[in-house]
Formats: C-alpha cells, sequence, structure tokens
C-alpha cells in the first residue's frame, strides 16, 4: 500500500492499554465486492482529514480489508441491562480501529459497524445490511446538527455481499466516529469481572479521556463520585434535548447509554409525529418500557445501574459513599426538569424559564395532546406565524397565543426577539418517519435522489428553504414501526 495510506490516519490507541479483559482481537474477513457509497464531506473535514484521499485510498479502511500502520482490530467487550436484564454483549458486530486526534486536539474512535463476526457476535453474523446503515447515517447526522452531542457518520460501504434477514439485503459497513465507545455497561463488565483494579483502571481511562478538569477541581470529594455526576449531567441534558426535539430512542439499554453523553447506536428510533407523550416506535417493546414520556426514567434507572457498578470506587474514598450517590441521584429528577423547562421554554421563545413560562408550556402540550397535533409543525406554525394553519386555526390555540403574546410583554420581551430564538429552537423539518422510510425504501432499492436530497435538508434543519417544502408534507395517517436491524 502506499505511503499516502498509511498517512490518512495517524492512529493512537489508548484502549489497548487497558487489561485484555476489556476487548479482543479480531481477524475480519475480507468483503467480496466493496464499494464506497458515502462519504461525509463535512465530518472529513472536521476531523482534519483530506476529503480527497479518504475518497481515493479510504475503500480498504472502511471495507475492513486492509488497515495502515498504527489500527488495530478489536471488538470491545461490555455488559448491559437488555430492556432491564442483565446480559453479558460485547461488540458483536462491530470492530474499533483505532482512535486518532481531530482538528480540535479531541481523541475520537472509528469503528466499523457490519464488518463481520467478532468473538462476541454468538450466534449473529456480524453484519449489517444496508438499510438500517442508511438510517443510523441520516439520524446522526441530524441529531449533530438539531444540536445533540451524538456518534457521527464518516461513510457507509457496500460489501457487495447478500445479508440475510427476513429476506435478502444488500450487506453494508458503517464508519462510525464517537468520543469514545465506553458505555454504563463497560463499567458493568468490570464491576462483574471483580478485579477491582480493572475497574479503577477503566474509570481513569474514562476520566482522562472525557473529564480530565474534574482531577484538577479543588474538591474533597471522590474523584469517581465527581465523574458520575459529570456523566449524569451530560446524559440527562441530552435526554432533555431528546426530549424537547420529540426524539424516541427507542433501545436505552445501559450498553447504549455512553460514558461521554453522546446519543449513539440508532436502531429502532424515530421522532413523534402527533404529540402523544406514550408513543413507542419499536415493534419489540411491547410494555412500552423506552417510550418518549419514560425516557427521563429510563436515564436515572440506567444511571442507579451506574451508579452501583462505581460505588466501589467511591466507597474507598468516601465512607458515605451510598447516601451521597443516592442524595445525588434524588437531585437529578430537579435537574432534569430545569433542564427540560429551559430547553422547552425556548422554543416559545423565552431565554429562561419561571412558573408561568412552565405553566405556559404544559398548556400548550395539553392542547397538542387533546387535538392530536404535529409536534414539530405546532412549533413551526407558532414559529413562522402560519396563522391559516390547521393548528394555529384552534380556539385553544388562539387562546393561548393571546396569553402567550401577554406574557412575553409582562416580560418586555420584543416579539422579534422572542421569534429569532424560537427560529433557532423549532427545526422546519426533522427525520420525520413517513420520510425516514420512504427514502430508505427507494435507496435500498437503488435511487438514492429522495434519501440523498432527505440527508441535506437535515443538516441544516433550522434554515426554511423551498427545498424543504417536500419534506414537511407526509399523510398523517402514517404508521410507523421500527426494528433493530440486526
Ligand atoms: P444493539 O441492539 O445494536 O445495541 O446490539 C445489541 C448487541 O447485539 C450488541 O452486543 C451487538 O454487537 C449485538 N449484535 C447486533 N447485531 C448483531 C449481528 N448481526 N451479529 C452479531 N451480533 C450482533
Ligand atoms: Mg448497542
Amino acid at each position: 500500500m502506499t505511503d499516502k495510506f498509511d498517512k490518512l490516519f495517524d492512529f493512537n490507541n489508548t484502549y489497548e492499554n487497558l487489561p485484555p479483559e476489556f476487548y479482543r482481537k479480531v481477524e475480519l474477513e475480507p468483503v467480496k465486492g466493496p464499494k464506497l457509497l458515502y462519504l461525509n464531506k463535512d465530518l472529513s473535514e472536521q476531523m482534519g482529514i483530506s476529503y480527497d484521499d479518504l475518497k481515493e485510498y479510504g475503500l480498504s479502511i472502511f471495507s475492513g480489508k486492509e488497515f495502515p500502520k498504527g489500527a488495530s482490530s478489536i471488538a470491545q467487550a461490555y455488559m448491559g441491562h437488555q430492556f432491564g436484564h442483565q446480559t453479558m454483549l460485547g461488540d458483536g458486530r462491530a470492530v474499533l480501529v483505532g482512535e486518532i486526534i481531530d482538528k480540535n486536539g479531541n481523541r475520537i474512535d472509528i469503528q466499523l459497524k457490519g464488518s463481520g463476526r467478532t468473538p462476541y457476535s454468538r450466534g449473529g453474523d456480524g453484519k449489517a445490511n444496508l438499510g438500517p446503515m442508511l438510517k443510523e447515517y441520516l439520524f446522526s447526522e441530524g441529531m449533530n446538527a438539531l444540536g445533540i452531542d451524538s456518534s457521527r457518520s464518516l461513510a457507509i460501504t457496500l460489501t457487495g455481499e447478500k445479508i440475510f434477514r427476513n429476506g435478502f439485503f444488500d450487506g453494508a459497513i458503517l464508519t462510525r466516529v464517537m468520543n469514545s465507545h465506553l458505555r454504563i455497561g463497560t463499567f458493568e463488565f468490570a464491576f462483574y469481572d471483580k478485579n477491582p483494579e480493572s475497574l479503577k483502571i477503566l474509570a481513569d481511562y474514562a476520566i482522562d479521556r472525557h473529564y480530565p478538569y474534574i482531577k484538577d477541581v479543588d474538591d474533597k470529594t471522590s474523584v469517581y463520585f465527581r465523574f458520575f455526576k459529570e456523566v449524569s449531567i451530560r446524559q440527562i441534558k441530552a435526554v432533555a434535548k431528546w426530549m424537547k426535539y420529540g426524539f424516541v430512542h427507542g433501545v436505552m439499554n445501559t450498553d447504549n447509554t455512553s460514558i461521554s453523553g453522546e446519543t449513539f447506536d440508532y436502531g429502532p428510533c424515530a421522532f413523534i409525529d402527533e404529540y402523544n407523550p406514550d408513543s413507542v416506535y419499536s415493534s419489540i417493546d411491547s410494555f412500552g418500557r423506552y417510550s418518549y414520556l419514560n425516557q427521563p426514567k429510563i436515564i436515572f434507572w440506567n444511571l442507579g445501574v451506574f451508579a452501583k457498578a462505581i460505588l466501589p470506587l467511591v466507597e474507598d474514598e468516601d465512607k458515605e459513599a451510598v447516601s451521597s450517590i443516592n442524595n445525588f441521584l434524588q437531585s437529578l429528577t430537579i435537574f432534569y426538569k430545569e433542564e427540560y423547562y429551559k430547553e422547552m421554554a425556548k422554543k416559545i421563545g423565552f431565554d429562561f424559564s419561571n412558573e408561568t413560562i412552565i405553566e405556559l408550556i404544559d398548556n400548550l402540550l395539553k392542547i397538542m395532546y387533546n387535538h392530536r397535533f404535529d409536534y414539530t409543525n405546532t412549533f413551526y406554525n407558532l414559529t413562522y406565524g402560519n396563522l391559516d394553519s390547521f393548528e394555529m386555526k384552534e380556539k385553544e390555540m388562539t387562546q393561548w397565543r393571546n396569553t402567550w403574546e401577554k406574557v412575553l410583554e409582562e416580560y418586555d420581551i420584543d416579539k422579534n426577539k422572542a421569534i429569532d430564538l424560537m427560529k433557532s429552537n423549532n427545526p422546519v423539518i426533522i427525520p420525520r418517519n413517513y420520510w425516514v422510510d420512504q427514502s430508505i425504501k427507494l435507496a435500498e432499492m437503488g435511487d438514492f435522489d429522495i434519501f440523498e436530497r432527505f440527508l441535506k435538508e437535515l443538516k441544516n434543519p433550522f434554515e426554511d428553504n423551498e427545498e424543504k417544502t417536500l419534506f414537511k408534507e407526509f399523510p398523517d395517517d402514517f404508521e410507523y414501526i421500527t426494528y433493530c436491524g440486526t
């Protein structure tokens, strides 16, 4: 291979310095007919890697055929509570190729998803089909554009193979980029492995990688307790933003809850259409454990699992560890509420929240629920003053708007300023179920036009333009059911 190939990524892998139980080396089998389908130009630039070079020399890496010097090929070990039940998992259809330092000096993981079997694959084939990888690309880029910390998608490679799911589909590999793939489940694994030294090494590693600043503060509490707090805060903030935009992750297992606070693993996820807090889209979520409304409760639950896993480390330094952690966990409900209403307030033009504004928000949601209004479109029509819209013409809504305008006046907020704030907090379009479904179905049949146009618009969701007209409309009787895509 050429020098250019070797220099594409300057891999430098720290994960392999962890004790050996945390990962397994993987020998990937070469795929039949690799072909680069998508390469994310914006992301490659942010990573400080030449798009042209990647396009020319990247395929071997993205298809798992050959890796440059310094790269590795490992599957990470982890456990996880899936739908409340703990299981040993590990990367069954992903390999970590390595870490690089991006343009901003951040260490990031480069992972292949769908590249074949690993020691953790169990009965699975370790592969992925095109549809779910397109979905992950669309959602991760869309979430990032909404300002939610998310894994990113650098490339999609077709493998030239047919994958059997409920029929034959084109095989594909996603190149996923993330600040790290450490998860709550990685800590569960370390805890149950019963080697206190390994747990400490893992925690120190995660702190150095994501929260180095907590070591330097003048604080007498255990550094592991501070670590726990930081992860909790980032996760709570992320979920508040999910709720703000109507996102349903669908599979909030502890192995899918990151330590970095990034949202990832876009499987059976969806954005709500009409405002119904009980919305569930996943075909396997029979009891609605991961419904839209349950997400804050589930993140508290997941953080409880995390707390249990790192408790031995906190206890070493703090005799009151259990009560310190419990008290903090209790306080998270209030913190979540503050975050949620702070985010929601922006959607109606307030850069702060208080009892009056909370009441306004709750009343608006009640009207939306009673009239089965579309969540995204109600905020959009309110923002853009579309008084002829179905939602704005509703009597209760007119009354609500009068009250809203009075409150704006009461707080001496200029309406134009409020609307500017609303424009940057109410997207014109979202990864709308109908269009996600349509664009991926067409792409699976070889027509990528709608998918590409949709993706392009999702990258600037707050800008209203002609091209978005198509994606604003959708049949209101469309029923979306999602699958894990494995
Ligand atoms: P997920 O629901 O995507 O978070 O995956 C849960 C677990 O199942 C993880 O350990 C995955 O690596 C594993 N898994 C998912 N799909 C496959 C597959 N096709 N082959 C083997 N393992 C898989
Ligand atoms: Mg997962």
